[in-house]
């Protein structure tokens, strides 16, 4: 079959790359089955792309906001059609298994409808004035040419998350998504032309890090949104300042899951099964740590370890396989690297620590669901984000040194706690220092309609999804309206009751 290519997608064409490069995209569990081809493009080609964008801006932030809202609304229903279709798509390019690819795309269609109903709400206030005859009131207003900068482990969600939140504030787009991952990116902007998203309004631009680059430093840019690991968030926020850009970083986490001794140790474990090895750990909000209670320490590894052992891994698109494989060999690498050091660090490697490379996993990039017990939090493996199949088991006393434990990392991300005492549960609750914390589930399953982000390096104060994200893609415009037909002066003209 001859090899597909896909282009960029820049005022309402799909075009090539002016620069004429392509990169190969393949499927980690198969390195035989390439995907296709897609731009390899440059600066230029961004440029393009945020000049189409700044043209659309012109209308687009003039179309009423219910409107912008139905076709964000037909979009939904259009990904809801072809969410078989797309969901296999992305598992050929990312690996991840069926069931979680229908779940991402289903968090595409969910984030879609959300802000499709936004274009009827986006609610400012209306206050009285300190003045006689005078209103006041404030509204929310575009910003202008937005970058999104994605990762591949949402290839849909996340450009979702961004993208329409964005347009149903009246902003235009131009989406560099990640080059593990293009092509779950282009169906979705397919489906936003498909809809009726008039030319220009999304753009998207495939390529590296220089295209990062531009799209974070020229000078049409209003917001950068970017997804990523916390080294390329800082530089894309250094990038950023100079030209007081609004920059909304999403970025790397370490997150815990707590088990207390009066847990449901059964449901804690499933739990730690799914958050630990769910997407093969290569979610943000992975539960790579898991803080024990002494007095169930040994029972919980026992069975952690029996349920890790019996998980099936293989191809993503096999029903009945629980664990595809790394997206990379450059995460490959990540792990292994990781598990020497764990090694090395003196922690107890309980199960896994190997690359799968016999028989079905020889063409792909496979590796062990891993744990690691009887961990000190200060080790490497314990504070640094691998993004992989590797959970470190830690042991704690209380619930005071399980919190401590908790918060004792770089990132700030999502963090639970599995106990059956509200008060430990609501303690939980107050002192762990994260974006998200769940109760008597794992650290995964956030829904569209609730404030996503965290703290610490995780991200930068603003947050993704739920009406938080309106604050990101939009700003506050205060309006005063003077009806007196006199001069009245606020603080001034005080005594004119
Ligand atoms: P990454 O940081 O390597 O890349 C993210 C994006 O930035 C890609 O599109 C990449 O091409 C682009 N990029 C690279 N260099 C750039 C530069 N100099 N300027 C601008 N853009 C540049 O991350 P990744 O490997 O794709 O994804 C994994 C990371 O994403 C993990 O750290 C994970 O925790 C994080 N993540 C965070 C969230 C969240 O919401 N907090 C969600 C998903 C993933």
């Amino acid at each position: 079959m001859a090899t597909q290519t896909f282009n960029n997608f820049i005022d309402g064409h799909w075009v090539p790359s002016a620069g004429g490069r392509v990169f190969e995209n393949r499927n980690p569990a198969d390195r035989d089955d390439l995907i296709g081809v897609f731009q390899e493009s440059t600066p230029e080609d961004a440029d393009a792309a945020l000049a189409a964008a700044r043209r659309a801006y012109v209308t687009w932030r003039l179309v009423p906001a219910p409107k912008r809202a139905e076709i964000l609304f037909r979009a939904a229903q259009i990904i809801a059609e072809r969410k078989e279709q797309f969901a296999r798509d992305m598992t050929r390019e990312m690996g991840k298994v069926l069931e979680e690819t229908r779940g991402d795309v289903q968090e595409a269609i969910d984030m879609t409808y959300f802000m499709a109903g936004e274009g009827r709400r986006q609610y400012g206030q209306t206050v009285p004035s300190e003045l006689r005859d005078k209103f006041a009131m404030s509204v929310r207003q575009p910003l202008g040419v937005c970058s999104a900068i994605t990762p591949w482990n949402f290839p849909m969600a996340i450009p979702s998350w961004k993208i329409a939140p964005a347009l149903v504030c009246g902003n235009t787009v131009v989406l560099k998504p990640a080059s593990l991952t293009p092509l779950s990116a282009i169906n979705f902007c397919n489906v936003l032309a498909e809809a009726g998203v008039p030319r220009g309004v999304v753009n998207l631009v495939t390529g590296g890090p220089e295209v990062g680059t531009r799209l974070s430093t020229h000078e049409d840019v209003a917001v950068v949104s970017f997804t990523g690991s916390s080294t390329v968030g800082r530089l894309v926020n250094q990038n950023a300042a100079s030209g007081f850009k609004k920059v909304h970083l999403e970025m790397g986490g370490k997150n815990v899951i707590i088990v207390m001794d009066d847990a449901q140790l059964e449901l804690a474990v499933e739990g730690c099964v799914w958050g630990g090895f769910g997407t093969s750990g290569q979610r943000c909000t992975a539960a790579s740590r898991v803080v024990v209670h002494e007095k169930v320490y040994e029972a919980f590894v026992e069975q952690f370890v029996r349920r890790t052992r019996a998980l099936r891994v293989g191809n993503g698109l096999d029903e009945g396989v629980q664990v595809g494989p790394v997206v990379s060999e450059g995460q490959l690498e990540t792990v292994m690297k990781y598990v020497a050091i764990g090694l090395g660090e003196g922690a107890r490697l309980v199960t896994g620590g190997h690359r799968l490379e016999s028989g079905a996993y020889a063409h792909g990039y496979f590796h062990e669901p891993t744990i690691f017990a009887d961990v000190e939090p200060s080790m490497r493996i314990a504070q640094e984000e691998i993004f992989g199949p590797v959970v470190s088991v830690m042991r704690c006393r209380s619930l005071d040194e399980a919190i401590a434990i908790g918060n004792d990392v770089p990132y700030g991300l999502s963090a639970s706690i599995y106990s059956r005492d509200v008060n430990a549960a609501f303690v939980a609750m107050r002192d762990l220092y994260t974006g998200i914390v769940y109760v008597n589930a794992p650290t995964i399953g956030a829904e569209v309609h609730l404030p996503f982000g965290g703290t610490k390096a995780t991200g930068n104060g603003h947050r993704e999804a739920g009406t938080a994200a309106l604050d990101v893609f939009s700003e506050w415009k205060s309006i005063y309206v003077d009806f007196s037909g006199r001069l009245q002066r606020a603080q001034i003209d005080t005594q004119d009751l």
